[in-house]
């Protein structure tokens, strides 16, 4: 029979590194998992492995969440989505008797002065520049150990490559043959020391119930319309889109999902983003369900883990991962060829954000951007091709497309979306034929939508 001790471990195999050298302190009062990326309470590797370490040193732990309206995408639509979230997330952290601060700080300094009195502090992951920088600040000038605990994917991106993968089907490959090793539960373990009772008395604690009064509380831009009428935060929400598309929508995914007249996608994107659900607990579950080889499945485990980890191995290991620079070497020389090729039309960034150019269909995909906080996989290809087409300059084009999709997108500042938007610039992709503006980039033509769904009937839902 497999020990306690051995189940632990293997349940956090190669999933925690050391973020400094400094010693744990047996003194403090507690240990600190400050959340970021896992806004989660179940298969929250960050969680478990904090309770673990506290049950060790016989202290409680203490969870912190730390909420600034100065964040460069501090916008009502976001903060609805994940206050919803995070207020689920806390009623379930402390039914397990574990206190939950939400506290008005930013992450460094509010992680540094809760690190004050802790043992040691534990952080999830986040693969994007400024989130690790946050960890390294913290770790450098905090007193204590930290631990970085990846619960963001099936298996870490380094025990994989250590490097920029360049194609998909070489991740394909190396993730399939581990992937068995990483499919492990995430046991829920007790905290042997409750903390429920510690008296926080910090001034800028936030302590609302409420979503509205929490949002009111706070000076964020509120020009970016909250989105519940189509996307609802939280956990529960999640598991139950999860049903719904294991229920009734994967058995026809291979053939749908590239339809966006149809609605035959998990919609799990932002729930992902926040750290709402696991892709490992997602994952499990299709397979309780289906024969892992059976199309559908194959065709759903490739977007969730094999395009979605490439992603994270794509921001992890390219510094330029959300910058035109990032592009490969044979893309951005055969776009440049082409800078001077004759464009029928060129838009302002507010005429893109209005949707105001002469193409309906792509107005139509961000208008469904703007109203619904999410645009269907097949038109975001669209979307973003073509916008080379209609910017003076590749560079320019990819950053209105990053500027759009952050700002809007429920599941923007995502390692997907700088994945997705790379894509559409050449990465992971090889040359095609050359043609004007896009050279060797692969194009996309309007006439392409029709042949591939009713390209009609995508207007009728988002032109008024
Ligand atoms: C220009 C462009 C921008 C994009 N921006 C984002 C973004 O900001 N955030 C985001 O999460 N995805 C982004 N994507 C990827 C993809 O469009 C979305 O993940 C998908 O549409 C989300 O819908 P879903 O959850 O119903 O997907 P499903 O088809 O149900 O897929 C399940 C999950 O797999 C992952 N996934 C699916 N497709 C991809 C992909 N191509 N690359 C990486 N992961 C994928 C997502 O986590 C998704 O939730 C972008 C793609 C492009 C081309």
């Amino acid at each position: 029979m497999i020990s306690f001790i051995a189940m632990l471990e293997k349940m956090f195999e190669e999933r925690v590194i050391r973020l400094n050298h400094k010693p744990e302190d047996i003194e403090g009062s507690y240990v600190l998992y400050c959340m970021e990326a896992s806004q989660r309470e179940d298969f929250n590797h960050a969680l478990e492995f904090s309770i673990y370490k506290a049950n060790s040193l016989k202290k409680p732990v203490l969870v912190a969440f730390f909420i600034t309206d100065k964040y460069k995408f501090s916008n009502q639509r976001y903060y609805r989505f994940m206050i919803e979230g995070i207020l689920k997330t806390k009623e379930r952290i402390e039914s397990r008797g574990i206190k939950f601060l939400i506290l008005k700080d930013d992450f460094v300094n509010g992680s540094l002065k809760l690190s004050k009195n802790a043992c040691l502090v534990v952080f999830d992951r986040n693969y994007l520049k400024t989130q690790r920088a946050w960890r390294r600040k913290v770790s450098d000038l905090c007193d204590v150990a930290t631990y970085e605990v990846e619960s963001d994917v099936l298996v870490p991106v380094e025990y994989l490559y250590q490097k920029s993968v360049p194609y998909a089907y070489l991740y394909r490959n190396a993730l399939e043959k581990v992937l068995d090793r990483f499919l492990v539960e995430v046991d829920t373990l007790q905290p042997e020391i409750k903390s429920n009772d510690l008296d926080f008395n910090f001034e800028n604690q936030l302590n609302f119930d409420n979503v509205e009064d929490f949002i009111n509380s706070l000076n964020i831009d509120k020009s970016v319309k909250s989105v519940e009428n189509f996307y609802k935060g939280g956990s529960d929400e999640a598991y139950r889109l999860l049903k719904d598309f294991i229920e009734r929508k994967l058995p026809f995914y291979k053939e749908k999902r590239n339809d966006p007249t149809t609605d035959y996608t998990s919609n799990l994107s932002p729930y992902l983003h926040f750290g709402q659900i696991s892709p490992l607990k997602v994952v499990l579950e299709v397979f309780k369900s289906y024969d892992r080889e059976d199309e559908n499945v194959k065709s759903f485990i490739n977007e969730l883990v094999v395009w979605r980890e490439l992603s994270r191995n794509f921001c992890w290991y390219n510094p330029y991962y959300n910058q035109y620079e990032g592009i490969p070497t044979w893309a951005k020389e055969t776009l440049e060829n082409h800078v001077s090729d004759k464009r029928e039309y060129i838009y302002s960034l507010q005429e893109l954000e209005d949707a105001k150019t002469h193409d309906e269909y792509w107005n139509a995909a961000q208008k469904e951007l703007i109203i619904t906080g999410k645009i269907h996989n097949y038109m975001r290809m669209y979307w973003a091709k073509k916008l080379i087409e209609w910017t003076e300059h590749p560079k320019k084009a990819f950053d209105i497309a990053c500027y759009l999709n952050d700002k809007y997108a429920l599941d923007g500042r995502d390692p997907n979306g700088y994945g997705g938007i790379s894509w559409c610039f050449g990465s992971f992709d090889r040359p095609w034929q050359e043609r004007k503006i896009f050279g060797k980039v692969r194009y996309m033509s309007d006439k392409s939508l029709a042949k591939k769904f009713d390209v009609k009937n995508y207007l009728r839902r988002f032109v008024k």
